[in-house]
């Protein structure tokens, strides 16, 4: 198909100034941008008015234009575009990213890594204890399913870069006292990727990542405790430009158990006896972590003692578990049955009627017991 004259396509005199094709351009562009336009073939005019722009709006491109015709002006690296051109263009772009709210996504070169997400997590006691699978929501970005993270509308592809032919830098020169300068600088159209998105996806804006509602099943490991921060490598943020994504970070609340408390790796347990099985030791079951348990108690155990049961605690993550320390509380009895008073007033004759400052043992356990 024979290639349209660029001045038709514009609708201006060959010898329209700058400023007249400019005028002619916004007017078309608005016209038929596809995100706009009603008219069926918006998309390949858009493309034809973006093309004639690009060249008449260069004065050195559009001077090689009418001299040698399409062939004089093919993008490839021999044709650079002047300082000025480059400016229009970047002036255009701005114009249309307001206009339309949209613009040519410009790649930052430079890798970048995604951003940490944090998600709280409640676990029961015993899921603390032992660790857990939990599934978690929160939400992240994932590649666009529109244009599959391309960022490019589907049906239209990429382009080399006009202001500078696909190769990411602009010369330009400056008039200085020392006579005229060239400097190399990155390209303002792309960013120096050399490529520009005419047409952005119209789900993502270009941008190639949606926020989705991510769902994800993820392991506790065992002994993990209320405040404590899980870290997940990688299910964070999408990095950019290549970076490497964020982690994911659990923070774990643990909710409080009836009668279970964490001291570290140790669970402590308050257990409440009798006078009797206080003074004669005896054998009784106890709630654990791993289930109930016997738990020996030894003669003449007193109020405040507090006996170990090795290994019922919390996993250690080097192996090996913690202890469960049941903390004795002798109950004296309130009301008793009239034999429980006979045997306790024969008890009393026994016993005498010695009152004894309290042992200094018994404070000494408490202290230590507190700074443990
Ligand atoms: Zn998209
Ligand atoms: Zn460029």
């Amino acid at each position: 198909m024979a290639k349209r004259d660029y001045y038709e396509i514009l609708g201006v005199p060959r010898n329209a100034t700058q400023e007249e094709i400019k005028r002619a351009f916004r007017n078309l562009a608005r016209k038929y941008h596809p995100d706009v336009s009603q008219e069926p073939d918006a998309e390949e005019r858009f493309k034809e008015i973006n093309e004639a722009y690009a060249v008449l709006s260069d004065p050195e491109k559009r001077a090689r234009y009418d001299r040698f015709g399409h062939a004089g002006v093919e993008p490839g690296p021999a044709g650079g575009a002047g300082a000025d051109a480059w400016r229009d263009f970047v002036d255009l772009f701005d114009l249309f990213s307001e206009f339309f709210n949209i613009g040519p996504s410009r790649r930052r070169a430079r890798p970048r890594r995604g951003k940490n997400i944090q998600v709280k997590v409640t676990l029961d006691f015993e899921e603390a204890v032992f660790g857990t699978e939990k599934e978690v929501t929160f939400r992240r970005r994932e590649p666009c399913p529109r244009c599959k993270g391309t960022g490019v509308e589907p049906g239209t592809s990429p382009q080399v870069c006009p202001t500078c032919h696909g190769q990411g830098q602009v010369r330009h020169t400056v008039r200085t006292f020392l006579g005229p300068m060239t400097q190399v600088a990155t390209c303002p159209t792309c960013g120096g990727s050399g490529v520009v998105v005419p047409y952005p996806c119209q789900q993502c804006r270009g941008t190639g990542q949606v926020e989705t509602t991510v769902r994800k099943v993820v392991v506790i490991p065992p002994g993990v405790d209320d405040g404590y921060r899980v870290r997940i490598p990688g299910e964070g943020q999408p990095g950019e430009n290549g970076g490497p994504p964020g982690d994911l970070y659990l923070n774990v609340r643990v909710k409080p158990h009836p009668y279970f408390r964490r001291q570290g790796n140790d669970i402590l347990l308050n257990l409440t006896i009798n006078v009797a099985q206080a003074a004669l030791g005896a054998e009784v079951e106890v709630p654990t972590v791993d289930g109930p348990a016997k738990l020996r108690i030894p003669r003449g155990t007193q109020s405040g003692d507090v006996l170990v049961m090795p290994g019922k605690g919390v996993p250690k993550p080097k192996g090996g578990r913690g202890d469960q320390r049941v903390i004795i509380h002798v109950e004296i009895p309130k009301h008793l049955t009239p034999e429980q008073e006979r045997l306790f007033q024969e008890l009393a004759r026994t016993l005498g009627t010695e009152v004894k400052p309290q042992g200094r043992s018994f404070w000494e356990r408490v202290k230590e017991w507190l700074s443990a």
